[in-house]
């Protein structure tokens, strides 16, 4: 049908911004690991607020994401290699007790930053064994398929400050 001179057109209303490089995006989720286990959800908290293509997310994550809008309900899986990377056994090491310094109590999940000859890295640990310390490099959700039930709550602009920090400032950001 064409319009005729008794036919109104309007643009259309309430075009959604959808999420792309260095767009806010505030998202519902719920992941699980491999056996179905919730690993994390923000139900009960506020939405995540997190800045598209900045390393915010892990790489499978932000590549679903990208194009989506407002209200757009997702389930994804991400593979490990596009998730917390696969396992590397090289990264776990029985340490001394010793080397931990100015912790009251170690415990089993307890993180810290390690020292080495090539940089920080993040470590976990696994195990205590008397004074032995079993430390891991690889993140507990390291070689797990990632699947997310996700709901895109709001997608906004990143104002300079935000994309300056890397990180979002406000409800289900940082706070300053
Ligand atoms: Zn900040």
């Amino acid at each position: 049908m064409l319009p005729d001179d008794r036919m109104v057109i309007r643009p259309i209303k309430g075009e959604k911004m959808q999420i792309e490089k260095h767009k806010v995006a505030l998202l519902e989720y719920t992941l699980t690991n491999d056996s179905g286990e919730i690993m994390d959800t923000s139900e009960g908290n506020e939405p995540l607020a997190y800045i598209q293509g900045i390393g915010n997310l892990v790489p499978g994550l932000e590549e679903e994401l990208e194009g989506k809008s407002q209200g757009d309900e997702l389930k994804v899986t991400v593979p490990p290699e596009k998730g917390y990377g696969v396992r590397d056994d090289g990264l776990i090491q029985v340490v001394d007790k010793s080397v931990f310094q100015g912790v009251d109590e170690l415990q089993v999940g307890m993180q810290f930053q390690a020292q080495g000859d090539d940089g920080v890295q993040v470590i976990w640990i696994t195990e205590i064994n008397n004074d032995e310390v079993t430390i891991d490099g690889n993140h507990p959700l390291a070689g797990e398929n990632l699947t997310f039930d996700l709901k895109v709550v709001e997608v906004r602009d990143a104002t300079e400050e935000e994309l300056d920090h890397g990180h979002v400032h406000g409800p289900g950001g940082h706070h300053h």
